[in-house]
């Protein structure tokens, strides 16, 4: 007997026949003699609808009704589900996230799970029950409803695959797994057999929307089996997650674009020791994340930093910046955030050279101008003018012959 978690995202559970289509992998699963969870997202746009619904009554919802809110697009697509497995006469019971036993931090918006009291859902299991979780959601200690963030139900079906020690996590989606890049950016992308769950975390970080990256990260501390695949070509295998793959015959596995970013440059800061300390313990209390740094070296007693943040925190990222610019005297702000951040991970950097170069090469012939570069062990990003950013993931994806 395995327990196999599903999960189905927005597009998979956006209309009756979709719901129906859904109904039927679940049941054909448990029909091959498996016990079933299936995790939910809102229906289609549900969520953003619900956002727009929040702001045309006020610009400032509290953050504890808007997940009150936000919560109640799983519990509708949960109870469609469940019904719709009725029909086809199987067991079956729907849960919110707090009847699951989700316990999350207090925080609104971007809860962090703490622990699944896994209780009722073992009990669910137990009585031969299908049972149907809303994504996205728990309760933190003050018993009010909380939410994960934005793309959070993959969190939720990762963890309670690690809760119950679950044999398989199945993300189901609108796509047939992990691409080489964005197909709809270059067409002759293609879908990865398999991808470690280091490069499916770098990935998830740079913009490439399949997964959300704290399911990846729990994947990995807990060693869920994890597969990536389509809900509508049901039978065709997708792309599996794992510690380690197979045979690195590739050198990079995929290339990512994110243009949500902001690029702040502080110019001509004095060059002292903690002076960047000051720069980024700031950003920090504001709660701004800041992604790649740039420091020049110092020329005259001065130097220039650099940064990027998403484009959430620009306001707040550029407020502390004037701030900074004040206390330490520097000379001036530049702000650009027409900017995108293109990205190559891939596992087979660690042990072959040359891989950077090649990257800058290809965009260098293509005259695409890079300003800021970063890496880590197994990816590299460059910040590139955003009208480049998408012949540059092609020029790019081209020269690693992906
Ligand atoms: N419905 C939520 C969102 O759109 C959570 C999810 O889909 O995973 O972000
Ligand atoms: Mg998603």
């Amino acid at each position: 007997m395995n327990l196999i978690v599903q999960k189905f995202g927005g597009t998979s559970v956006a209309n009756v026949e979709r719901i129906r289509n859904v109904a039927q992998i679940i049941t054909d699963t448990y029909e091959r003699g498996n016990d079933v969870i299936a995790v939910v997202s809102a229906q289609g746009d549900t969520t953003d609808d619900l956002i727009k619904k929040a702001a045309e009554i006020t610009s400032k919802p509290s953050s504890r009704e808007m997940d009150v809110l936000l919560s109640t697009g799983e519990q509708i697509s949960m109870s469609l589900l469940a019904m719709a497995i009725e029909e086809l006469g199987y067991p079956v019971i729907s849960l919110s996230g707090w009847q699951a036993g989700f316990l999350t931090e207090a925080t609104h918006g971007n809860a962090r799970i703490k622990k699944i009291n896994t209780e009722r859902l073992q009990n669910e299991l137990d009585k031969k029950n299908i049972v149907i979780v809303a994504g996205f959601q728990g309760i933190n200690r003050y018993d009010d409803i909380t939410t994960l963030g934005r793309g959070g139900s993959d969190t939720s079906a990762v963890a309670i695959a690690a809760a119950l020690k679950a044999d398989k996590c199945e993300i189901y989606t609108d796509v047939d797994g992990v691409y080489t890049t964005d197909p709809r950016i270059v067409p002759n992308a293609h879908k990865l057999d398999e991808i470690t769950y280091d490069e499916m975390l770098e990935l998830a970080t740079c913009g490439a929307n399949v997964l959300h990256n704290r399911s990846v990260e729990m994947a990995k501390k807990y060693s869920v089996k994890l597969e990536v695949r389509s809900s509508i070509n049901s039978d065709v295998p997708g792309t599996e997650v794992k510690e380690v793959c197979k045979v690195e015959k590739m050198l990079i596995k995929g290339v990512a674009m994110d243009n949500d970013v902001a690029r702040i440059s502080v110019l001509e800061v004095p060059n002292q020791p903690g002076i960047a300390f000051k720069l980024f313990s700031a950003l920090a209390a504001e709660k701004v994340n800041v992604d790649i740094i740039l420091q020049s070296v110092g020329r005259n007693g001065t130097k220039d930093i650099s940064f990027t943040v998403s484009t959430a925190h620009k306001q707040q990222a550029l407020k502390v910046s004037e701030e900074f610019k004040e206390i330490v005297g520097a000379k001036e702000i530049v702000f650009k955030d027409n900017v995108s951040k293109v990205s190559i991970v891939g596992a087979g950097m660690l042990s072959n050279p040359g891989v950077a170069a090649k990257m800058f090469e290809a965009l260098g012939e293509s005259n695409i101008n890079i300003s800021m570069i970063s890496t880590s062990e197994i990816k590299i990003s460059v910040l590139i003018d955003q009208d480049q950013a998408k012949r540059a993931v092609n020029v790019i994806h081209d020269a690693f012959a992906l």
